[in-house]
Order: structure tokens, then sequence, then C-alpha cells
């Protein structure tokens, strides 16, 4: 009996369109080798959404979402409507998703792949054999907190006030959802926080530390930001799983995602307490490129393979599609965001064929 999911498609701008229909190939492939079905259906998100319904995220696309196993989502932006206010923009949709379907952690690999270790800017030595997660807390800290917005003050200045603030209950499930990533991983967490000068970070630390005691098999370790961004471009290698709030997540796991040197190769995962998540490419739209088969689907594959991992528990078809990306990079082949001397220059749909291929070879 094979087994059903239903996966909601938000395609999106600029390139999405292309990246994703080389993912939902590769995924019908892998569905066929690993005994699972996947129903597909295509929402309307970002610019695309605001040109034909007027909102960047219509009610029947969250519910879409809502009612689907897992969300697959390419791209979304534009120069289209850059013009328009913050508030209207087209990644306003993103927000509300992450908000709809209460996604709290932000799962970011970076991992150093053999065959483009060319690709990072800093040196071989440095970058080789890195391999790291980063969980980013998404929905509270000082983009969230309490009170927050500009004041005027009795003197007539204005002020500007954020909040860093976290509950006990909003650090203990990120932490719980890094300790469990970490036992799958290499058993060691490293929380990030600025807990020698910020209170929340002193809760932080001190929750974080009580539910790893529930994790005897997980060394946790404790580092300042600031030490931890200067240990990240150092010596990325001493980090597995890495676990911090929202602000300090953003900031790390761009310095995490440079380390690779290849924006085209990047998934990400975002979860919830229950219902579906959101598996998307770090990069954006990339309007410069889009509509002509140069987009590189591999950050969306692997993104798609996060899916199944993480979102479906389905390790083996996992593995499958994360070994075809291995297997078309040892060929040498290469989109241009990739592109070395000696390799092969591939658009994305003949990359689409080469991963397809590719798990013909390993069935
Ligand atoms: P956003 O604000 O949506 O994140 P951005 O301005 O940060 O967008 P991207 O859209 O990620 O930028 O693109 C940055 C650069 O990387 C562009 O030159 C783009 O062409 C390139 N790029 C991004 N994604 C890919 C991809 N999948 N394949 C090839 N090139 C890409
Ligand atoms: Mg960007």
């Amino acid at each position: 009996m094979s087994k059903t999911y239903r996966i909601a498609l938000l395609p999106g701008d600029g390139i999405g369109p292309e990246i994703t229909a080389v993912t939902v190939q590769v995924l019908q492939a892998v569905g066929i080798r690993c005994d699972l079905n996947f129903e597909f259906s295509t929402g309307l998100i970002g610019g695309i959404a605001i040109d034909e319904t007027g909102s960047p995220l219509p009610e029947v696309t969250l519910d879409l979402c809502r009612s689907s196993d897992a969300v697959l989502l390419a791209a979304i932006g534009g120069y289209k409507w850059d013009n328009l206010p913050r508030s209207q923009r087209p990644e306003t949709g993103l927000l509300g998703l992450r908000a709809g379907l209460q996604l709290f952690a932000n799962l970011r690999p970076a991992q150093i792949l053999p065959q483009l270790v060319d690709a990072s800017s800093l040196k071989r030595e440095v970058v080789e054999g890195v391999d790291m997660m980063v969980v980013r807390e998404l929905t509270g800290g000082v983009y969230f907190g309490m009170p927050k917005g500009i004041f005027k003050t009795e003197t007539g200045e204005q002020r500007g006030v954020n909040t860093m603030a976290y509950t006990d209950a909003e650090i203990d499930r990120i932490a719980r959802v890094a300790l469990e990533i970490a036992s799958k991983r290499g058993n060691r967490l490293c929380s990030v926080d600025k807990a020698n000068v910020l209170d929340v970070s002193q809760l932080w630390r001190d929750r974080v530390a009580a539910l790893a005691s529930e994790y005897p098999d997980v060394e946790l370790s404790h580092l300042y930001v600031d030490n931890a961004a200067m240990q990240l471009v150092r010596a990325p290698k001493q980090f597995d799983t890495i676990v911090t709030g929202n602000l300090f997540g953003d900031i790390l796991s761009d310095i995490a995602a440079m380390l690779t040197g290849s924006i085209g190769m990047l998934p990400s995962a975002s979860l919830g307490a229950s219902g579906p998540g959101v598996f998307e490419p770090v990069h954006g739209s990339a309007p410069d490129i889009a509509g002509q088969d140069k987009a590189n689907p591999l950050a969306m594959v692997l993104s798609a393979a996060m899916m199944l991992r993480y979102g479906l528990d389905e390790r083996d078809a996992a593995d499958r599609l994360e070994r075809a990306v291995t297997a078309v990079l040892d060929r040498g082949e290469r989109t241009g965001d990739i592109m070395a001397e000696g390799k092969t220059l591939l658009g994305c749909k003949a990359m689409g064929e080469s991963l397809l291929a590719r798990l013909e070879d390993t069935s």
C-alpha cells in the first residue's frame, strides 16, 4: 500500500516556477521508488498573488496549506513590486504564512559538499568538512516582543523601541526541536545567547541547560553571540547543531550560509508544533535570471529532501534525493551559479533531467 501525502506547492515569482517544475518531477520519481504518492495542489503567493487577487497571501492559499501535509515554497518577490509600500509587498505573504501556520522553528543546514569546496569564499582548509544545522527561533524575540514602536517622550523626542522577550515555554519548545535534531546528527548542541548582558539570555541559557539534561547523549555548550560569529568564520568545523533566538539566528544563519559560497544550494525548513512545515530554498526569486532556464534547482530539491526528512519522516526517500544531488555534482554538472573550470554547464531543465537519470541509476 503506498502512502499518500498532500503537498501544497507555492511556486511564487521569478525563477520559482522553473525550480518548482524540476522539484515536482524529482519528487514524483522518488515517490515511485519509495512507494510514496504525492498529491500536489498549487497555490498563489507573493507578487503573482498580488497581481491576480490583490493579496500576497490569499485566504484560499492559507487554507490549502493548512489542509496539506507539507508546504513547498519556491521564491517570492521581484522588481515589479519593489515600489509598493512595505506592508503590501510580496514578502508579507511569507510572514503571513509563517504566522498562519505558527512556524516557530527555522532550520538551516550549512554543509560544504566536497565537490563545491572551491565555491566557498574561505580557504579550503577552513571549510572542508563543514556540516552544521542552525536552528533559529522564528516567532518571538525582539522581532515581536512588546512594547514596540516609535514613541514620543515627555521632552518631545522620538524613541524607537523593540523588546527582546522570551517566555520559558517559548524557549523550551525551540530547545526541544534543537535537541532532537542534534540527537539525530552529531550529538552536539551549541546554544548562542548574550547572557553576559541580557536578562532574557540568562533565562534562555538556564532553560536550554535544564532541558538538555533530558538528552544525556547530547553534549551542550554555550557561546555568546559575538564569539559565535567569530568562531563561525574562524573554525566552522567545530559546530554541529546551533540553537539561538530570532535576531541572533537571522545573522548567524546568513554567516553559516555564506561559508558554503553558493546560495543556489541552500535549503531551509520552518516547523510548527503541529500542522505542516514550510520547506523553501534560502535564495530569493532571482528576477535577473528568471525565465531563462539558468536557475539552480538544487536548493529547492534539497528543501524537498528536508520536507521528506523533517516534515514527513520519510528518511529513505530523503537519502535518495540527496544522493541524486551528490551524484549529479560528482559528474561535474553545474548550473551557472556554481560553475567552475572544467565542469559542464547545465540549464535548470537539464539539471532536472540529470537528477532523474541519477535516481534511475541508484534504484
Ligand atoms: P530576496 O530579497 O528575495 O532574498 P535577494 O535580492 O537577496 O532576494 P536572490 O534572489 O537570492 O537575492 O538573488 C541573489 C543573486 O543570486 C542573484 O544574482 C541571483 O541571480 C542569484 N541566485 C539566487 N538564487 C539562484 C539560483 N537558484 N540559481 C542561480 N542563481 C541564483
Ligand atoms: Mg535575500
